[in-house]
């Protein structure tokens, strides 16, 4: 349930609207909106609406029968918008994240970062916890690839975004990374996601292999129901009868969310056509569709990449298509 407090409400009186429903067994979570203040009153036990309804300072009582709440657009009307030093994620801005699957070593990272951040690039990603298929392919350099691109990312003032896979491993993603990542496999990783909630940094969540829209706005749920508010929601494809790529891009699930959730929709066309020439068409599409970013599989020396090396770009495939969705966004009014 939302509780909407009349325009101007005093603190006082969405203080005590807070510590009825609290009272009543709810966990509250404001919205401070432009006009209005939201209470969202979620858990709890069935009550007579008209107690809250009476309390000094609420206009209206809205019945959520979505299952998420924090997560939807009528808890909070504006767009999310996540600040992290000098980056801004969500709102007019697209956001670009790019760097290779795995961190291999300091040289493969550094080459690959310096050329990044020449064209402007602002957030690198490498991960260093892969959740392969095979339990004999490369699993990461664990620890020592997140120094790795720690120390990279200072280098080029870039900020760091890699995949936690269990819970045991955040005290160590708190020290390196700037944006946890859950993978696709790790979506319904409720007690991971549960934690993730307690956390204060941006969790940027993927969309499970075959998870729909539904279960993907949930999995957000559960970061913002422990009180973390800053989640980015990525599309990565979804496995569909069709082998022609390694996914299907379901790209109609940015205009789907962005009307169902403040959060900001990125696009990752790497994983989703697992072929680096359909990487360019389905980021500039992704654009073209209105995501709030991008996250693109980039490797210095792609034939020799240790992992997803054919739908990693080279640098340069990348600074070209990095042009290309400037232009895009500026047809749509928004900025890279
Ligand atoms: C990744 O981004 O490195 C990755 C493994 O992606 P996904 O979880 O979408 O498969
Ligand atoms: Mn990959």
């Amino acid at each position: 349930m939302l509780i909407v407090m009349e325009h101007g409400a005093t603190q006082e009186q969405i203080h005590a609207v807070e510590n009825f429903i609290r009272e009543q067994g709810f966990d509250a979570h404001i919205s401070q909106g432009e006009l209005h203040t939201i209470i969202g009153a979620v858990g709890g036990k069935i009550i007579d609406e008209r107690e809250i309804q009476l309390l000094d300072g609420v206009r209206e009582i809205i019945r959520i029968s979505t299952s998420y709440k924090l997560a939807s657009r009528a808890f909070q009307k504006e767009d999310t918008i996540i600040k992290i030093n000098d980056v801004t994620i969500g709102g007019n801005q697209i956001a670009m994240i790019a760097g290779p699957c795995t961190i291999e070593s300091y040289e493969q990272m550094d080459e690959t970062a310096k050329a990044l951040s020449d064209v402007g690039i602002k957030i690198l990603r490498g991960g260093a916890f892969k959740p392969r298929t095979s339990p004999y392919s490369f699993q990461g350099l664990g620890e020592e690839g997140l120094k790795i691109i720690r120390r990279v990312a200072d280098k080029y003032n870039m900020l760091v975004t890699s995949e936690v896979m269990q819970i045991s491993q955040i005290p160590m993603f708190m020290k390196y990374v700037d944006i946890l990542q859950v993978g696709a496999r790790n979506m319904q990783n409720f007690n991971l996601l549960k934690e993730l909630g307690f956390i204060n940094k941006p969790v940027l969540i993927k969309r499970g292999l075959a998870n729909t829209i539904e279960e993907w706005l949930m999995a957000a749920e559960y970061v913002l129901s422990g009180g973390n508010r800053e989640v980015i929601l990525c599309e990565r494809g979804i496995r569909t009868f069709e082998r022609a790529t390694r996914n299907t891009l379901d790209l109609s699930a940015i205009p789907v969310v962005k009307q169902l959730s403040h959060l900001p929709v990125f696009v990752d066309p790497s994983h989703a056509t697992g072929l680096r020439d359909k990487v360019a068409p389905m980021s500039r599409a992704s654009v073209a569709a209105g995501c709030d970013g991008l996250i693109i599989e980039v490797h210095n020396n792609p034939p020799k990449a240790v992992c997803d090396g054919a739908q990693s770009l080279y640098p340069e495939q990348f600074a070209k298509l990095y042009d290309d969705l400037k232009a895009i966004a500026n047809v749509i009014g928004r900025s890279i």
